[in-house]
């Protein structure tokens, strides 16, 4: 912790750093701070699941103990039409992952031929997506599991560089992609402006088969009380001649239980029909009893709406200390910046060019767990290294104030000792 600041030359604040380090590490820290897992308080709220459904019939009649519904059910379809933008009769609700779906979809993509796609994507040379970074690491992921080649496209605070990204999809046929979290975004907390959505919608791609892979991941999850609205893609796109062009994933997981809520997907009519049809292969239906029990849980969008408003209540004062602390700690140092959303679940913390793996691994030395430096880039190489995500979700407020101070401390060290070119 910084205390009595006496000597402010580079010699006396690399001194106070390394005593400040020699306290942290003596400590023996055990603090977490790398997923973006909901709290245990956070999953108490949604308790109620656990006795639900009451029935076992939908509202058409459909007993969902059976097989069927490839679609999902229609009531819960209409509940998150709303919160992700998506007419109903062209969402699906699926299993318990929206990440399953995008890495169904990149399958479904390279084995067989899409609405507007002249081939499989298997069969063409390369297929290259870009990657607006910082970025969410199980995207790339995909990408690399499957031989997609990756670009990456710096963003600023209406979403990726569009200059860049217009270029990109207008020179390269094998660019037939691109990841976007467009709200409250993973992990820089960004949401992408109208404008940003309406030039996504509208730029012209040498692939024909261009997606858009529209990650709403943090849709509902506001942190202010003037939750963000975008731009609606999937009109956008059609409104612009491209109605293929959007593919739009959602899910309860970070509404509900993590891992054991429902998955979205929601595009054109041509996009839906060929993923159900794919779907038809894979699955005999989904699970309709944990979509009847969302239904019930949730009731309607308004349900949705008051329920994020108490996921709110408990997660707002975890990211207030994470403003505060780093403002307290780093503010006016010049070793860093960091972002300030007003939704979703991460802060992305800008360390001096060349320090961040140096700080994750202080940290860890000194007991602090961070997410591994450069994992917010295609890769995990973040060439300026200085991107770090903080999840400030899963600790509690006393654990997360401690392991705040922790990494505060390990980017005073980094940053003055490569100052002082020690
Ligand atoms: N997309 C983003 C941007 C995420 O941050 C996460 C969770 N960390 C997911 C998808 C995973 O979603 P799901 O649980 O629905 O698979």
């Amino acid at each position: 912790m910084t205390t009595q600041m006496s000597d402010d030359s580079l010699p006396g604040l690399l001194d106070l750093a390394r005593r400040d380090y020699k306290d942290l590490a003596g400590q023996g820290l055990k603090l977490d701070l790398t997923r973006g897992k909901p709290a245990p308080e956070q999953l108490d709220l949604s308790e109620g699941l656990l006795d639900l459904p009451s029935g076992h019939t939908a509202a058409d009649g459909t007993d969902v103990r059976n097989y069927g519904g490839l679609r999902g059910l229609p009531e819960l379809r209409a509940i998150f039409a709303d919160v992700l933008q998506v007419p109903a009769d062209q969402l699906l609700a699926g299993g318990n992952s929206s990440l399953e779906m995008m890495h169904d979809c990149l399958v479904h993509a390279l084995l067989s031929v899409m609405p507007g796609a002249e081939s499989r994507w298997a069969d063409q040379e390369r297929i290259v997506f870009l990657c607006p970074v910082p970025g969410y690491d199980r995207h790339f992921a995909l990408c690399e599991r499957f031989g997609i080649e990756m670009v990456a496209v710096p963003m600023d605070g209406s979403g990726p560089d569009m200059d860049v990204v217009e270029r990109l999809v207008a020179e390269d046929a094998a660019v037939k992609g691109i990841w976007c979290v467009p709200k409250y975004s993973n992990p820089s907390g960004v949401s992408y402006s109208d404008e940003t959505v309406a030039r996504l919608a509208r730029m012209e791609t040498a692939a024909p088969d261009f997606r858009i892979f529209w990650d709403n991941a943090y849709a509902a999850h506001h942190l202010t009380d003037e939750p963000v609205e975008i731009a609606d893609l999937l009109a956008l796109c059609a409104e612009s001649g491209h109605p293929d062009r959007a593919f739009v994933f959602g899910s309860t997981s970070k509404i509900t239980f993590a891992g054991a809520g429902v998955g979205f997907f929601g595009s054109s009519a041509a996009n839906v029909d060929w993923l159900t049809a794919n779907n038809s292969k894979r699955s005999i239906g989904p699970d309709k009893v944990n979509q009847l029990r969302h239904l019930e849980f949730l009731r309607d969008a308004e349900g949705v709406r008051a329920h994020m408003d108490r996921q709110r209540a408990l997660l707002a004062p975890k990211f207030a200390a994470v403003q505060r602390i780093l403002s307290e700690e780093l503010g006016g140092t010049g070793l860093a910046t960091w972002t300030d959303p007003d939704g979703g679940y991460f802060v992305t913390l800008e360390v001096v060019e060349g320090c961040a793996k140096e700080v994750v691994r202080r940290a860890a030395e000194a007991g602090i767990v961070l997410t591994p430096a450069g994992a917010t880039h295609p890769y995990g190489d973040d060439p300026r290294d200085a991107t770090i995500r903080i999840a400030p979700s899963f600790p509690g407020l006393a654990e997360l104030e401690r392991a705040m101070h922790g990494l505060t401390v390990c980017v005073r060290l980094v940053g003055y000792e490569k100052a002082a070119g020690a």
